[in-house]
């Protein structure tokens, strides 16, 4: 028996199991999230679809029930309700590790607050931000992570930020965004960045430089100004 606090886990009550999922490949899928998806009562996800194929890929039926940024909040009181009923339930968001940038964090916290007996587990696996550090070589091994910037408000105070610290920033970006952002810092005058486009997928790639010759990059190939990047800016 665990225990958190001055509370214990109740063995009536369902456990609340945060899974990571693939974040382009769908073999990047742990055995014990996998065990976890079949052996669950029901999944609350970001999106039923993108889950669905998740799930159909690995043979697994289970009833999928929608939890997303806009409805985590009122969602959050049903999946309480569930748990106190003794249903053990999984959280997935679309791609990669929930709360990370993602749909996830409202709903453990909320979950803590009106359950603190109820045991939430982590079922680790796959994010952007570890995968992108793994093969960035910071050697030093210190980063701090923004995930997006502000689009407005913000945004300049953030970039004058990082590009002053002396610890490198991990930031994620949508390939509408990323020559904005490359541009921006380019303007603020950091050194270098290290951009990881498509991780984990067949056009995986990694570009480095000082941000102008990563945006050099980005202008002579526009075709892979496309799919999912992180920036890293090093220190
Ligand atoms: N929860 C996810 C995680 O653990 O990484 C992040 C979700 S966030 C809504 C989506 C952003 O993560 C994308 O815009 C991109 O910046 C980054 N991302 C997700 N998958 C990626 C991939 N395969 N390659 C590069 N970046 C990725």
């Amino acid at each position: 028996m665990v225990s958190e606090g001055c509370y214990r886990y109740h063995e009536h009550m369902g456990t609340l199991s945060i899974v990571a999922t693939p974040i382009g490949n769908l073999e990047d899928i742990t055995i014990r999230a996998l065990r976890t998806l079949k052996e669950c009562d029901v999944i609350f996800c970001e999106d039923t679809r993108v889950t669905a194929k998740l799930l159909a890929r690995h043979e697994i039926k289970k009833p999928l029930q929608r939890l997303d940024a806009a409805t985590e909040e009122k969602k959050a009181g049903a999946v309480c309700v569930r748990l106190e009923k003794g249903e053990n339930i999984v959280f997935v968001s679309d791609a990669g590790t929930p709360g990370i940038s993602d749909p996830g964090a409202r709903l453990v916290a909320q979950v803590r607050i009106e359950l603190p007996g109820v045991t939430i587990e982590a079922i680790p696996g796959p994010s952007a931000l570890t995968a992108a550090l793994s093969i960035a070589g910071l050697e030093d091994g210190t980063f701090t992570f923004l995930g997006f910037l502000p689009h407005k408000k913000g945004r300049q105070t953030a970039l004058a930020h990082l590009a002053k610290s002396d610890i490198s920033t991990v930031l994620y970006e949508s390939p509408h965004r990323i020559l904005k952002l490359l541009n921006e810092l380019r303007e603020v005058q950091v050194p270098r960045v290290i951009v990881c486009r498509e991780l984990t997928k067949i056009h995986e790639e990694v570009v480095a430089g000082t941000p102008s010759e990563v945006l050099s990059h980005f202008t002579l190939h526009p075709d892979t100004v496309r799919g999912e990047f992180v920036v890293i800016v090093t220190a």
